[in-house]
């Protein structure tokens, strides 16, 4: 069958950068599974696989606004070390949570300068295309249970 709305797809892919680096792949593990239309995986991919059936393969290189969404300079903040209570010891590459200006987020220190620490809550894949090679394993319907709770289960489901 056709990847559609509300159809479980597993795919097996490999995503490189502009450099061909290979930054994330699932071969030689499990294919990712995921809930067509439901905002599981970037949409790019999504837009790309719609239509595509089992068995089909595809290249395809996805802009950033469509992946992981523009590098924002604004989501880079020097602020006073003060603010990381509790932490013993600041270091370049800690990730903390945080309230970001869209919600919850993820931000990285990128520098630390005596009482300034430098953070980024940018993705860490923001402001880059990506390039996903893409086997599809196999398309299902998705259940009904899986529609409303807008994931797929089975295999490596959390409950
Ligand atoms: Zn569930």
């Amino acid at each position: 069958m056709q990847v559609a709305d509300n159809t479980a797809v597993s795919i097996h892919y490999t995503l490189t950068n502009d450099d061909g680096d290979v930054i994330d792949s699932s071969i030689g593990g499990a294919a990712l599974v995921y809930l067509q239309g439901a905002g599981n995986i970037i949409s790019g991919l999504e837009k790309a696989l719609h239509g595509k059936t089992a068995g089909e393969k595809l290249n395809v290189r996805i802009d950033a606004e469509d992946a992981y969404g523009e590098f924002m300079e604004e989501r880079v903040q020097v602020i006073p070390r003060a603010m990381f209570e509790g932490i013993d010891t600041v270091e370049v590459g800690m990730q903390f949570h945080a309230d970001v200006s869209d919600g919850p987020g993820v931000v990285t220190v990128i520098g630390v300068e005596g009482d300034d620490i430098t953070i980024d809550g940018n993705h860490p894949l923001a402001g880059m295309a990506l390039t996903f090679d893409v086997e599809i394993v196999d398309v299902r319907p998705a259940t009904k249970d899986e529609m409303a709770h807008g994931h797929v289960h089975g295999e490596g489901c959390h409950h």
